[in-house]
């Protein structure tokens, strides 16, 4: 048995997607060969991403100011919106460096069988954007949850301003963080062949 302070570490490591009990003693193990301020340091970046990062106030982005600098920056096309499920899809279409308009997060997707609704998500924001807006691109992963959010936001944006265009990306969004090259193109793709939905 491990001393107390040293499990504790491999049960945090362990909440990790992927980390199993090996892997948790190993990085546990590595942590207490490194340098305290090393160590120090990635400490405090944990507890940083979680007082210092917040939602923007326009866009539910991740950010450290009240606006994020996709909201702020003004070359953008402010009357294209991008909708997402999380600041991760945000992240993986600015790695394409093919879409120039903004995002919308609603950080999270209408769920059933999870108990979430659509109160529960960045939902009445959008809603109020969309007003000034030209497109609404739905961009929810092609999942169950996510085509019932993309059909529920249609819905409610076609009633709420019915004059602007809504439309849904050909496929959804590779999930799970790491984008490789391939992905890249799958969302280029993705975005290009957007439909009008209905
Ligand atoms: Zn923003």
């Amino acid at each position: 048995m491990y001393p107390v302070s040293l499990q504790k570490l491999i049960e945090s490591f362990r909440m990790l997607p992927g980390v199993g009990e090996k892997t948790a003693e190993r990085y546990a193990l590595l942590i207490t060969e490194r340098d305290p301020e090393e160590v120090r340091e990635f400490a405090q970046a944990l507890m940083d991403v979680k007082t210092k990062l917040h939602h923007c106030r326009i866009c539910g982005n991740l950010c450290e100011e009240e606006e994020c600098s996709i909201c702020r920056d003004t070359e953008r096309n402010h009357r294209q919106i991008f909708v997402v499920q999380s600041a991760k899809d945000v992240l993986a279409m600015e790695k394409t460096g093919e879409y120039h308009g903004v995002y919308h997060v609603l950080n999270g997707l209408i769920s059933s069988s999870r108990g979430i609704m659509p109160e529960d998500l960045n939902i009445d924001a959008l809603v109020a954007r969309a007003k000034d807006a030209d497109e609404v691109i739905l961009a929810t992963s092609a999942t169950l949850d996510g085509e019932t959010t993309a059909m529920y936001l249609d819905r409610l944006l076609k009633r709420e301003c019915p004059d602007i265009l809504v439309t849904r990306i050909a496929h959804g969004l590779p999930s799970g963080g790491m984008l490789d090259y391939a992905d890249e193109m799958t969302l280029i793709h993705a975005l290009s062949d957007r439909r009008r939905m209905g």
